[in-house]
């Protein structure tokens, strides 16, 4: 586990308390990426919230932007999602949830409901004896703009 500076200036959020009850320590990094995902209030690359940290004054590296994400991510803080021109980063501020993406304009859109069922990962985790801490998933397809726009090109 990484080490690090314990910082306690979360805001009233209930981040704090899920990275604890899953075990694992706020370090300042950790806080700061979380900052930066909530300030921002959009979804950022890796990139982005490397740059951010080190206008910051951070001294961080790309790879433990990556690495951190990667946990946060894994225990459900963070939300991935994929695009074709990469992955962005989305702070969870309500439940686990979904995303829509476009693959024309790469809109993603919020969806609340979450496919998983608990007797799925049971089986997951039984089959493969991972202690499973979340999961992740994107549905692909076209907005309602890019799918007018193809409609009347063709017109
Ligand atoms: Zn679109
Ligand atoms: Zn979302
Ligand atoms: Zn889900």
């Amino acid at each position: 586990m990484a080490g690090g500076v314990e910082e306690n200036i979360m805001p009233e959020t209930k981040l704090l308390a899920h990275l604890k009850a899953k075990g694992y320590k706020l370090t300042q990094q950790r806080q700061q990426i979380m900052d930066v995902l909530l300030q921002g209030k959009t979804r950022l690359t890796a990139q982005e919230i490397f740059r951010q940290l080190k206008e910051r004054n951070l001294s961080v590296s790309l790879d433990t932007v990556y690495r951190n994400l990667r946990l946060l991510t894994a225990i459900g803080i963070v939300q991935q999602i994929s695009l074709q021109s990469g992955a962005v980063y989305e702070l969870v501020q309500e439940e686990h949830h979904h995303h829509l993406v476009c693959v024309d304009c790469e809109k993603i859109v919020c969806i609340s409901s979450c496919p998983a069922m608990q007797a799925y990962l049971k089986d997951a985790d039984d089959a493969t004896g991972f202690d499973i801490l979340g999961h992740n998933l994107e549905l692909y397809g076209r907005c309602d703009d890019c799918r007018n726009k193809k409609t009347n090109s063709h017109a």
